[in-house]
Formats: C-alpha cells, sequence, structure tokens
C-alpha cells in the first residue's frame, strides 16, 4: 500500500509530538507500506513568521513573505526526517523544489497545477519514507509559491491523486468531523462518514477541520479522504463520494461568525441595477454569499447581501466611491450578524427540512433575518448572539446529538 499522511501544526509542535508522529509512521513503513509524509509548519510558526515580517514592514512583498513562510514547513519536515533517523528508519525530506510541485504564478495563493512524481518514486524504491513540505510550490519565475493557510492539506491529497495513493489520511488536533462544533455543542457526534459536498459546506464545523480547496480536489480525482487525530488512535472521519452508514436527513449544523450584511436602500427599479452592484464587488474581488432584493415599490427596490466581515472595510469603500452611478439613497451595515447553517445529503429527496429548522429556532424566539438555501444545504441569517442558542436547538431538532 501507498499511504500519504499528512500532520497539521499542532501535531509537530514540539520535539516530543514529532517523535511521536515520527513513531506512529515509522509502524506504517515496517508493516511494508510506502509512507509518504506532508507536514505543516510546526505549532503557529506560520503566523510567528507573518508577525516577524510585518514587525519588519507593515506591508511586505507577497513574493518575499512567501519566500520567508516556506521556511516554516521545512524546519518540520528536516526535523522529522532527523526523528526518523534516531529510529533507524530510511527516510529523507523534499522541499517544493525539490520534488517539484508546480503552482500558478500568485504568491500567496497559488494553486498546483502538476506535481513530478519521478524523484519521490524514485526515493520510495529505495524503501524510504519521503517527507514532503505542505503548503509550498515552485511558480513558472522559479519562485517559491504559498498555496493560501491551511494549504498543507491541498498538498496531500494532490500527492495522493499524483502517486495513485491507497489512502490519504490527514492528522489534526480534532479526531474527526463532529455534527456541529463540540465547543458550541456539547453532546455533538463525530461522523463515521461524510460526502465531498457536505464537507465543502460544512467547512466551519469542528473547527475547521479541512481546507475547503483539498476538498474540492479530493472530490474531482475521487480521493478518499480520513480525518483523524494524531495523539489517539480513535477512528476518524472518512470524507467521500457517497455514504451509506449514515444516511441522515441533516448531517450536520454549522454556524460562521464572520459575516457582514450590507443593504443599499432605494435603488431604481430597473434593469440592469443588480448587475452595477455586484460588478463593483466583484471587480474589488469581494465574494457574495446571501443576496437578497426586495421588490420594487414607487420605482425604487432595496438589495440587502451578505460578505465576509474581513471584506467589510474594502465593500463600504468601492460602493461609497460608486454611490453616484449605482444611484443608492443610503447604505446600512451591520456585523453583529451570523449564519447558521444546516446541511445534509439527504434533504435532497426530503421536503420539510427547511421548516424544521425554522420551527426549532421559532421556539426559542429567534429571528431570522434573510435565508438561502441550495440542494443540500438551508442557511439563515441571525444575529450574532444568538449563535450558541441557535445552533443548540437546531442540533436537537434533528436529532444529532450523541
Ligand atoms: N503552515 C501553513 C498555515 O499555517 C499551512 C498549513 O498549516 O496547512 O497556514
Ligand atoms: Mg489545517
Amino acid at each position: 500500500m501507498l499511504v500519504v499522511k499528512k500532520f497539521g501544526g499542532t501535531s509537530v509542535a514540539n520535539k516530543e509530538r514529532i517523535m511521536n508522529v515520527a513513531r506512529r509512521c515509522a509502524k506504517d513503513y515496517q508493516e511494508g507500506n510506502d509512507v509518504v509524509m506532508v507536514l505543516s509548519a510546526m505549532g503557529k510558526q506560520t503566523d510567528v513568521l507573518i508577525d516577524m515580517a510585518k514587525d519588519i514592514n507593515p506591508t511586505p512583498s507577497k513574493r518575499e513573505l512567501d519566500m520567508l513562510l516556506t521556511t516554516g514547513e521545512q524546519t518540520s519536515v528536516a526535523l522529522m526526517a532527523m526523528a526518523m533517523a534516531t529510529l533507524h528508519i530510511p527516510a529523507i525530506s523534499l522541499n517544493a523544489f525539490q520534488v517539484a510541485m508546480h503552482t500558478t504564478s500568485v504568491y500567496s495563493n497559488a494553486r498546483l497545477k502538476r506535481i513530478d512524481t519521478d524523484r519521490i518514486r524514485h526515493e520510495l524504491d529505495q524503501r524510504k519514507i519521503v517527507i514532503i513540505t505542505g503548503f509550498q510550490g515552485v511558480n513558472k519565475y522559479d519562485d517559491y509559491t504559498t498555496l493560501g493557510r491551511g494549504g498543507s492539506d491541498t498538498t496531500a491529497v494532490a500527492l495522493a491523486a499524483a502517486l495513485h495513493a491507497d489512502s490519504c489520511e490527514i492528522y489534526t488536533d480534532v479526531d474527526g468531523v463532529y455534527t456541529a462544533d463540540p465547543r458550541i455543542v456539547k453532546n455533538a457526534r463525530k461522523m463515521k462518514e461524510i460526502t465531498y459536498d457536505e464537507m465543502l459546506d460544512l467547512a466551519t464545523l469542528g473547527a475547521g477541520v479541512l481546507h475547503n480547496r483539498s476538498v474540492e480536489m479530493a472530490k474531482k480525482y475521487g480521493v478518499q479522504l480520513v480525518v483523524r487525530s494524531s495523539m489517539t488512535e480513535a477512528e476518524g472521519t472518512i470524507v467521500k463520494e457517497d455514504t451509506k452508514v449514515e444516511r441522515m436527513l441533516v448531517s450536520g449544523v454549522a454556524a460562521d461568525k464572520n459575516v457582514t450584511r450590507i443593504s443599499l436602500i432605494g435603488l431604481k427599479d430597473v434593469p440592469g441595477i443588480a448587475f452595477k452592484v455586484f460588478d463593483v464587488l466583484a471587480k474589488a474581488n469581494i465574494n457574495v454569499d446571501m443576496i437578497l432584493q426586495s421588490i420594487g415599490r414607487h420605482n425604487t427596490k432595496d438589495i440587502t447581501f451578505t460578505i465576509a466581515e474581513d471584506a467589510r472595510d474594502e465593500a463600504i469603500k468601492v460602493l461609497e466611491d460608486k454611490k453616484g452611478s449605482l444611484a443608492f439613497e443610503e447604505m446600512s451595515e451591520n456585523s453583529n450578524v451570523a449564519k447558521i447553517s444546516i446541511v445534509g445529503a439527504g434533504m435532497m429527496s426530503n421536503p420539510g427540512v427547511a421548516s424544521k429548522m425554522f420551527e426549532a429556532l421559532y421556539n426559542c424566539d429567534i429571528n431570522i433575518n434573510m435565508i438561502s438555501t441550495s440542494e443540500i444545504r438551508v442557511t439563515v441569517l441571525i444575529d450574532e448572539k444568538e449563535v450558541e442558542k441557535a445552533v443548540n436547538a437546531v442540533h436537537e431538532m434533528f436529532g444529532l446529538e450523541d
């Protein structure tokens, strides 16, 4: 078997944990498997490096920032190879250049395009464990790039796909994907299995266990993932195309507080207005999530939408700048809102799921601001203060508890 095993920052945060991971992987190796490891930077090292950069220059160039950040992963893989040597296990560390992992050229948010597998294959043929830096790549200028925060998951999935690995295990500090964030819902239950689509919609569940793009890539190439803890032997959660074990109506409840709602009041009720508004935001690279447009009256209409709270200042600025041509009377904004979502592949064929959610919220007197739905998801916007109450009520309504 060829196994790809990815370990996040907490799993390699110090000497003891590095040794623990080394022993775990040595065991796989001794059972006769080919082992490819992908590591993140130790602990909070990426944050430390970003702080160091900003201390010297508040707006560092993205190229130099990537140059700096890639040292985090390089430290982990070298130390891991040294740890393996103390266990008398042949191992070699490789960075993105040595592999090589080719990406698009944008710094700090590059996408993997192609991975050369020759070097890895060659080292595996020598019966070595191959320890590869996560999160980094090389672009056409022969510069380092990084894949965005949390990107090591994506490195692991891409490697599993390129090497046709038999399994891809993502080790983290939680032991799987839960029906709700265990910090909010005391009796949240660990799921045995979840589909790629559900996982994508539940990205915020269970402390954001997987990098979104890694799930997209896993779905595209049919790489089955296992999310589990490096600290315990507990069975994790399997992420795959189709699940059978637990065909629940609703698989989980997610909450997201990183939301701002913006309303444009008194827009003209003529064709092209929505296009103009969202074109301004798109050109500023701002992702719009929920959208609500009121019915026109007295020749005016209102448009309300949500964006990530981080994008708030930018959004307000670009809309104010275009106030003349968009011709709205007034803009209002509220960041004390949060999204609550229920997700479940079983929803597709079962009516009444949304109303059950609304009932749970009504029962605890929570007002719904906005609603949006997809085939497998219902999302409502509520007051941020009510998040814990709402998640618990909805979780209970669908009988998701342990
Ligand atoms: N070290 C990088 C980060 O903290 C990548 C990763 O951990 O996946 O974002
Ligand atoms: Mg992570």
